[in-house]
């Protein structure tokens, strides 16, 4: 990589830095009556015929790494290689709930560097996201799930993030419309409770990164599609995109539900499944849902937007496959479960359903850092729960391809711990939860 072993984060971080552009109200008011073109926020470019890192994939991973790489460390000689428009991978597809109430010592430590990065990401990009923390509960229909509960929480505590077990009362005194009652066939016991938690504008988190990496000059390419990597004497030399070659040696799988492809071009063999997962939202009502609420024993989670729109989600299809269709049984399962919750909201109609793809590893942990392919790194293994991982994420690996070390944050989640032995089994809170 750029072996810059001491770790120190560049002087030059303003190098090629272009402000994005900031608007009065008055702009706003000109430009909206006079339909004038708005200044674009990033910008097409010719693909150079090198770059000193070419990342896979502009998703939120793919972004923020490009980001971090130029606002941390100077590296702005890089290209965000992505074969549709940013965002239409996961990325533009999840159901936004970001949290670090995860099982592992190792995950709460890692989503919560997240969390953090995120509660300032508004002002770090000088774009709004919309962060809402408005609370997250996970629910417990079973004394076996309770029990899980009680252990997320103590080991949330231990590393310093807000979760605790609450019985039916306090379920209900911030979920009014929830049926706590023990007349049913999945009587809630108790529940996580997750205060940081909440959910975003995802689309806004992409665009954001997106602006800032333009403003320091990286390039992103949409429309460009990675059709092979080159790799000669154990290390990286290049990519071949639809649009020409470029000479690299450094090159950064960030595609999330195609991570496997992507790869195997490199030669790397990863232990993982891809499976569609879908999500459906109704049309809005009046705010009546502050916190995230999910249960896994029902295989459902919803959220309200602040648009008042409710936003379903559910586990992966039960097959896998890189269709992202959405089927009927899907919403007639979904719908089922939410009315075992809130019985109130059958009167409610669904507007549109959608699905996405997730690359799912053996213990439900993402798998980053350097490959046995010099040059070629991993940021992939996102599962259903990645989109919260995204900036910090995107600063790790940003920290090894510029000093080649591999921080200590994700050390753990090398590719190498599955053939050692080491997995970072982290179902109990990722399985439904995302
Ligand atoms: C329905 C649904 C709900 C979800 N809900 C949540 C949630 O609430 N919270 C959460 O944290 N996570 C959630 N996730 C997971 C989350 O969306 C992903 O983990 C995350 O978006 C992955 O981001 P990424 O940047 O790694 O990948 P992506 O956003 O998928 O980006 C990868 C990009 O790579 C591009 N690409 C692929 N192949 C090539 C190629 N050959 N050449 C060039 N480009 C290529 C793709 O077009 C794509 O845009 C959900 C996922 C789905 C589908």
């Amino acid at each position: 990589m750029f072996n810059n072993r001491n770790g120190a984060k560049n002087d030059h971080r303003m190098n090629g830095y272009r402000k994005p552009a900031r608007y009065s109200a008055l702009d706003l008011i000109r430009h909206g009556l006079s339909g004038s073109d708005w200044p674009r926020a990033w910008h097409a470019h010719d693909l150079r015929r090198s770059y000193d890192v070419v990342i896979v994939g502009g998703g939120v991973h793919g972004l923020a790494t490009a980001y971090y790489l130029a606002k941390e460390y100077g590296i702005t000689n890089v290209a965000v290689l992505e074969k549709g428009y940013i965002g239409s991978g996961g990325s533009g597809r999840n159901t936004a709930i970001i949290r670090s109430n995860y099982l592992t010592p190792e995950g709460v430590r890692f989503y919560d560097r997240s969390v953090k990065l995120y509660e300032t990401l508004s002002e770090d990009l000088n774009f709004n996201a919309m962060f809402a923390q408005r609370g997250h509960l996970t629910l417990a229909h079973s004394d076996s799930s309770l029990r899980t509960m009680h252990w997320r929480a103590e080991v949330n505590k231990l590393e310093g993030v807000d979760s605790e077990v609450i019985g039916p009362d306090d379920i209900k005194r911030l979920v009014p419309y929830m049926d706590t009652s023990e007349n049913v066939r999945y009587p809630m016991l108790g529940a996580l409770y997750h205060p940081p938690g909440g959910i975003i504008r995802h689309d806004a988190v992409v665009w954001g990164y997106a602006r800032g990496v333009d403003a320091y000059g990286a390039h992103i390419h949409q429309n460009t599609e990675v059709l092979g990597i080159d790799v000669a004497g154990g290390r990286v030399r290049g990519v071949r995109t639809e649009r020409g070659d470029i000479a690299t040696r450094v090159v950064v799988n960030c595609t999330a539900g195609w991570s496997t492809l992507i790869s195997d071009m490199a030669g790397v063999r990863m232990p993982i499944s891809t499976f569609p997962l879908q999500a459906a939202v109704t049309e809005p009502v009046r705010p009546f849902l502050d916190p995230v609420i999910v249960s896994g024993t029902l295989h459902v989670y919803v959220s309200q937007t602040d648009r008042g729109e409710l936003v379903f989600g559910a586990s992966v299809d039960p097959f896998t496959s890189y269709s992202m269709r959405g089927s009927l049984e899907f919403v007639e399962e979904l719908a089922g479960h939410v009315l075992e919750l809130m019985p109130s909201l059958a009167k409610m109609r669904v507007l549109r359903q959608w699905a996405g793809l997730c690359d799912m590893t053996p213990d439900f942990a993402p798998i980053m850092g350097t490959t046995p392919v010099a040059g070629f790194l991993i940021d992939v293994g996102w599962g259903t729960y990645g989109f919260k991982a995204g900036p910090v994420a995107g600063e790790t690996i940003a920290e090894i391809i510029a000093t080649g070390k591999t921080p200590e944050l994700i050390a753990t989640f090398d590719l190498a711990r599955f053939a050692e032995g080491r997995l970072v089994g982290e179902k109990g809170a990722a399985a439904v939860g995302h």
